[in-house]
């Protein structure tokens, strides 16, 4: 029987995800389909217990229900738990069971691009639901330091002081971080700064930048930031957010299929419905 996956969110038509999983479906030769499906906040208890009666295979979860699918699952993984988030849900059995594969997408992704994450000495711009994904997932597995600097300082302490796997760190105000940020080896940036249209916008100033560091902006649209057009003007190397969406897909499709897919070819779906 054919299986069925789908994500849901408010808005969905703009999702990649569809066309990305069912390439995927295809080229692995899988009897499935993938829907968007725009579930509104008061429907989503609803949605949860249809998926459950259909008995659909798995689903990815994007914003706002996030948070709010919690509660509506039977199980939730330790790192998603902590977390807060859920950005994928399997059917194990019978019972819907939800993971995030954000921060281990983020992390999978820079794994591929840089050598001993372990080692660096770590910066992230925002404190939001993204950067929470990524602290708590990078905090898990160990480096060396992570500040974390935000418009909102008290943000920041508070997912400091939040999450489970310690790992030292201070909560920075900007201008703290842009006098600082000549210590870093990894800028990561997370806030809406540089994202279309206001494709002008920095969220830190690079005057301090280290021509050594990579700098990683979570954004894929534009491929190109600001924050990356100038720190490639310093000699810095650096990474879209592009990376990060393909591999939490590509982690989603392993937990759903087994199967960990091409990610290129990912990539590529995904510049295609970019606009090249
Ligand atoms: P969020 O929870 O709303 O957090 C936004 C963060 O950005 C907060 O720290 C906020 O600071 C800061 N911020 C927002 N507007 C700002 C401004 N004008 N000036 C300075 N700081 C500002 O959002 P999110 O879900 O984490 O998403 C953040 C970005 O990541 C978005 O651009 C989203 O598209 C991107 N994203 C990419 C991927 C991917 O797969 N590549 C995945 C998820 C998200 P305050 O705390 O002071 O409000």
């Amino acid at each position: 029987m054919k299986k069925f996956f789908a994500v849901i969110g408010d808005p969905i038509a703009h999702s990649m995800s569809p066309a990305m999983h069912n390439d995927l479906f295809q080229a692995n030769e899988i009897d499935a389909h993938y829907l968007p499906l725009h579930v509104k906040g008061e429907n989503l208890e609803a949605a949860v217990k249809g998926f459950k009666a259909i008995e659909i295979a798995g689903f990815n979860v994007t914003v706002p229900h996030k948070e709010a699918i919690i509660p509506l699952l039977d199980r939730i993984d330790p790192l998603a738990k902590a977390i807060g988030a859920v950005n994928t849900v399997v059917n194990e059995n019978g019972e819907l069971v939800g993971y995030n594969t954000d921060g281990s997408g983020y992390v999978e992704g820079l794994n591929r691009e840089l050598d001993l994450i372990e080692d660096q000495k770590v910066l992230m711009i925002g404190a939001g639901g993204a950067a929470r994904a990524i602290y708590f997932t990078m905090s898990k597995q160990g480096v060396k330091r992570i500040d974390i600097c935000n418009r909102t300082v008290s943000k920041a302490e508070a997912l400091i002081k939040e999450c489970p796997y310690p790992v030292p760190s201070h909560a920075l105000s900007i201008q703290e971080a842009e006098e600082a940020l000549g210590e870093y080896d990894l800028i990561i940036q997370t806030t809406p700064k540089g994202m279309l249209p206001a494709i002008g916008e920095l969220p830190i100033s690079l005057h301090n930048l280290n021509s050594n560091a990579f700098v990683s902006d979570i954004i894929y649209n534009p491929l190109e930031t600001k924050i990356l057009r100038d720190a490639k003007k310093k000699g810095a190397r650096i990474q879209n957010g592009l990376d990060m969406f393909v591999f939490q897909g590509a982690l989603a499709f392993e937990k759903w299929t087994g199967i960990f897919p091409d990610t290129n070819r990912m990539k590529e779906i995904v510049l295609k419905q970019l606009g090249g």
